[in-house]
């Protein structure tokens, strides 16, 4: 009986340890993905005053990296652009919430490899509960994340940002996920009304949301030291000269295109780079931290970040 108890205990330790043997450790156990609505550049990073992201540019910008260089290079709406994040496939994939992504999502490999690894997808945008699962054969309906999106789910609507907040920070101490993808309405939201003092409160306010969530996970003793975060934009919007401006988005100007992107981590250096990379190279870097198999993963590991 004890032995059969001391075998049980042990053996997996030793397969744990041999597998990992030929594979790279890091210092990462839980990701978070951090996605700001349809910011432009031009009024974040982009803008050298950085007004607008004051907690961002004076209290967290130097703990990580920021790349200057970072782009959509796919479709430049918010359900496409997402979809580049959590498959890295760039998809012509229906921005309504019509459709789940062709290929499976970084959740779903984390999932696949551990059954019981807890994995969250929080949004403002009920739409985006389709990035929970996939069309592809051997993926569909399997490994998928637990969602919080919208109101109450796909076809509820929109949820204001402060209540998306509060269910991050719920879903983070209950269950302490190991990767996450939280994404907030705004800017994008007000933008699309035309009103600029409204799309620059929302660039204001997320900028805020982002301190809350970077004070939980330096101070939080579950994440602390061992999170890497990424925080970025699924489109940025058109340059003032191009259709109506900040109020839209969706071609491939500069201003749909170029968006923020931050790295931390304890497996990332520290610095302001200019590397040409994109969306997709967000979850091909998240493949090789997390140690997941990357099948259908199309972007390139950003080895760059690493020390
Ligand atoms: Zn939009
Ligand atoms: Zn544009």
């Amino acid at each position: 009986m004890k032995k059969t108890l001391l075998i049980s205990l042990v053996l997996p330790i030793m397969l744990n340890s041999c597998s990992k043997d030929s594979l790279k450790e890091y210092k990462t156990e839980n990701v978070i993905i951090m996605v700001v609505d349809g910011q432009r550049y031009s009024e974040s990073w982009g803008d050298s005053t950085h007004q607008y992201i004051p907690h961002f540019s004076t209290e967290i910008a130097d703990f990580g990296i920021v790349n200057t260089a970072f782009y959509n290079n796919g479709l430049t709406s918010t359900v496409p652009g997402f979809t580049a994040i959590t498959t890295g496939v760039y998809q012509e994939i229906n921005n309504s919430g019509q459709e789940s992504p062709i290929y499976p999502s970084i959740f779903q490999y984390l999932i696949e490899k551990d059954s019981t690894a807890p994995a969250w997808i929080i949004n403002s945008k009920d739409k985006l509960a389709v990035l929970g699962n996939c069309q592809q054969t051997n993926w569909s309906n399997k490994y998928m994340p637990l969602l919080d999106c919208g109101i109450d789910g796909l076809g509820s609507g929109y949820r204001h940002d402060t209540l998306t907040l509060a269910r991050f920070f719920n879903v983070m101490s209950e269950y302490h996920p190991k990767l996450t993808l939280l994404g907030f309405r705004e800017p994008d939201f007000s933008a699309h009304t035309n009103s600029w003092d409204d799309y620059i409160e929302g660039i204001i306010n997320t900028d805020e949301y982002i301190y809350r969530v970077w004070n939980y996970i330096q101070n939080d003793p579950h994440y602390s030291g061992r999170t890497t975060l990424f925080i970025t934009n699924d489109h940025g919007r058109h340059l003032d000269n191009i259709g109506d401006g900040f109020k839209s988005h969706g071609d491939g100007c500069d201003g749909c295109r170029h968006i923020n992107f931050f790295a931390y981590g304890p497996d990332f250096k520290k610095g302001v780079i200019n590397h040409s990379r994109e969306l997709i190279d967000i979850p091909a870097t998240i493949t090789e931290i997390l140690q997941l198999n990357a099948e259908y993963v199309e972007g390139k590991i950003m080895y760059e970040l690493f020390e």
